[in-house]
């Protein structure tokens, strides 16, 4: 069976120095003066800039989550809330050898799992949670991952976020946009939404991103947030975003 893998070679940024020409464009005065109006980043011309640039940098990057089927890759998502993808996929490989199915889950012993996970965090509640999921999938799904936004969100342990995951990867359903903690991060950077609730930001980007656009521009900017936008330090000399971004925080 085929895993799903992010291709890192390609997907790797363009780089170069380039002399910062960024300017705050006049309407972002006018519009911080109101706290609803929409940010002057999201100027159609603009995301047109930015999906063009994500584009050229990450031309066909996907979930980092190695998984061989939707289930897998829904409780790995379940599995890399406050932990990194990396640990998720050292876990991942002996668990779904001992745990190949939803039934397995459902009926596992949940102390025995609870150490299976351990190292992934929060492994109590990721528990309950993944073995709540598995036993809703077996008695109401047919022991299959639901393919809409309603029904994967009747499973316990699952939200938005990882609900856009599952549909966006694993099915190829854009029912809406994967935020996390880099999309929330470059969101707020890259002036496309000025709210911190995640639900709001996804809102906020759904409005502005074209539907066609919203699976891949999800693993965009987390890929981007991983290499080049980085929480503390960005490489903004590195990234090809740079003419287009007024971040308040930027390095160049
Ligand atoms: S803050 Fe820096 S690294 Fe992040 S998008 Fe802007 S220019 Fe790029």
């Amino acid at each position: 069976m085929k895993k799903l893998k992010a291709k890192t070679k390609s997907s790797k940024p363009k780089t170069g120095k380039r002399k910062s020409t960024s300017r705050k464009p006049a309407a972002q005065a006018s519009s911080s003066r109101t706290a609803q109006a929409k940010p002057a980043g999201t100027n159609p011309q603009r995301v047109r800039a930015i999906l063009q640039k994500l584009d050229e940098a990450y031309p066909d990057v996907t979930c980092a989550l190695e998984h061989e089927n939707p289930f897998q890759l829904l409780i790995s998502t379940i599995l890399s809330a406050q932990c990194t993808d990396v640990r998720v996929n050292q876990v991942a490989k002996t668990l779904y050898v001992k745990y190949p199915t939803p039934k397995d889950f459902a009926y596992a012993n949940p102390k025995e799992l609870e150490e299976d996970i351990r190292p992934t965090g929060f492994f109590r509640n990721k528990t309950k949670s993944i073995m709540g999921a598995s036993k809703k999938i077996v008695d109401e799904f047919g022991g299959e991952v639901p393919r809409t936004m309603e029904q994967l969100l009747t499973l316990p342990g699952v939200a938005r976020k990882t609900a856009n995951v599952v549909l966006g990867t694993a099915f190829g359903i854009a029912s809406g946009i994967v935020v996390d903690t880099h999309v929330m991060r470059l969101s707020k950077r890259l002036d496309l939404s000025r709210n911190t609730d995640p639900k709001k930001i996804e809102r906020d980007l759904m409005e502005v991103i074209p539907r066609e656009k919203w699976i891949l521009f999800s693993h965009q900017l987390i890929w981007h947030g991983r290499k080049v936008c980085h929480a503390r330090k960005p490489r903004c000399a590195e990234c090809n975003l740079e003419r287009i971004c007024y971040a308040k925080d930027k390095t160049v």
